[in-house]
């Protein structure tokens, strides 16, 4: 059954997961929404996560409760159809750096003290929760969340744009960097690069790591601490891995077609940003993590890369993600999340329920643009 039209036009900014699925929520809603993207969409974080969907370690309970709430609505869409390669449930896994074994035992500790799913494994117990592990290469003692999964966002964003286009959305991509039009001191619509103009009752700025730039122009600070980052995805390896892996110089997940998708932390200083903002990461750092990952998995398979990206993974200056209306420039809306895969679903759900119902949701009260002072 599809909902009443109402009166609301909403006109979103920015093409990755947390626009679509905002879009999607509100054409569900009933809104009419036209989602506007500077190129083609899935073109920033969204095309180059690593997407393991959870509430690991510590963090404020309100952030916690929010990725539970995120994980629940992935657990409803794998429900509907577990087959789906790119939305699974295995597990994660966790081991610190040798010697290090007091930071698996204490993040296990705090998991378990509110509830979630966490069991402390010696390498040798690892091969009766889950497969495919290189127990060699478990130092000390693991940890592993049987309830975490992983998602390809890239093909989340196909699945949920079949609806968007079955619901009646406008997509306008490649518009080049676009900018929200105020007057009065609010927001009515979205000017695209070559001058066009969409005007709209709401509008919201999901740019991941660009958006407190787009807010900036109208005075508003939202710090940003997006860091640099890059994927990298193999060519189809023989591999048994299900869970995904986090360990001390690789993290790893599956991914669809036989692939496999890793990313880490430790080569962020060898990735260069070029003066056009573009950035590239060198090829024997490519080779490494490959090298890194395939030492995790049973057998050691040879990994190949087959493809790689390399850009900003958004993360507001706080950690703690930032979402709803701009009390300086009401009628506009922000979503910007580290974390923005495990809050995909439910960030687009509660946001567009503030649009449309005018009523602030309880889960977002603490993660409110007004937190953040220049000083
Ligand atoms: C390497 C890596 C690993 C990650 N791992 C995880 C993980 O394990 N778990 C997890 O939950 N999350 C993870 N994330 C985070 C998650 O992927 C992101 O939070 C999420 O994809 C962000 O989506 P978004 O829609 O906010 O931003 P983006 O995907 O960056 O989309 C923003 C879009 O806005 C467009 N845009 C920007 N400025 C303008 C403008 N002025 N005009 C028009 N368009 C504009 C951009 O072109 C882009 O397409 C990871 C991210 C990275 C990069």
């Amino acid at each position: 059954m599809t909902s009443p039209k109402i009166e609301t036009e909403v006109a979103v900014l920015g093409g990755g997961i947390l626009g679509v699925s905002t879009a999607v929520h509100l054409l569900r809603g009933g809104a009419s929404v036209v989602l506007i993207t500077e190129s083609t969409l899935a073109s920033g974080a969204t095309g180059r996560s690593l997407s393991w969907l959870n509430s690991a370690g510590k963090r404020s309970d309100a952030y916690h409760a929010l990725r539970m709430a995120g994980i629940d609505r992935y657990r409803t869409l794998f429900a509907a159809d577990p087959s789906r390669e790119w939305l699974q449930f295995d597990g994660g896994l966790f081991w610190a750096a040798a010697g290090e074994a007091a930071k698996a035992e204490t993040r296990h500790e705090y998991e378990q003290s509110h509830g979630y799913d966490s069991k402390l494994a010696k390498p040798e117990q690892i091969s009766a929760l889950t497969c495919g592990i290189d127990e060699a290469a478990v130092s000390d003692v693991a940890v592993f969340n049987p309830g975490e999964g992983w998602v390809s966002l890239p093909h989340l964003v196909e699945y949920l744009m079949a609806e968007f286009n079955a619901l009646g959305g406008t997509l306008v991509a490649e518009a080049g960097k676009s900018r929200v039009l105020a007057k009065d001191g609010k927001a009515w619509g979205i000017g695209t690069k070559d001058g066009s103009i969409y005007a709209a009752d709401k509008v919201v700025v999901a740019c991941g790591a660009a958006t407190p730039a787009v807010v900036e122009e109208h005075g508003i600070y939202i710090a940003n601490g997006s860091p640099i980052s890059a994927l990298v995805i193999t060519e189809a390896a023989d591999y048994k891995l299900k869970a995904v892996l986090n360990t001390p110089r690789a993290a790893a997940r599956p991914n669809p077609g036989g692939t496999l998708a890793l990313d880490h932390g430790w080569y962020e200083e060898r990735i260069v940003e070029h003066p056009d903002g573009s950035f590239s990461i060198p090829e024997e750092v490519v080779q490494e993590l490959t090298e890194e990952a395939s030492r995790l998995l049973e057998g050691n398979p040879q990994l190949t890369p087959a493809s790689w990206k390399v850009g900003r993974k958004p993360i507001p200056g706080d950690g703690e993600p930032v979402f709803g209306e701009l009390e300086k420039l009401p009628g506009c809306f922000v979503a910007f999340s580290h974390s923005g895969a495990t809050l995909g679903l439910i960030a687009g759900e509660l946001l567009s329920h503030e649009i449309l119902s005018g009523q602030k949701h309880p889960m977002l009260a603490t993660f409110r643009p007004e937190r953040f002072s220049r000083e």
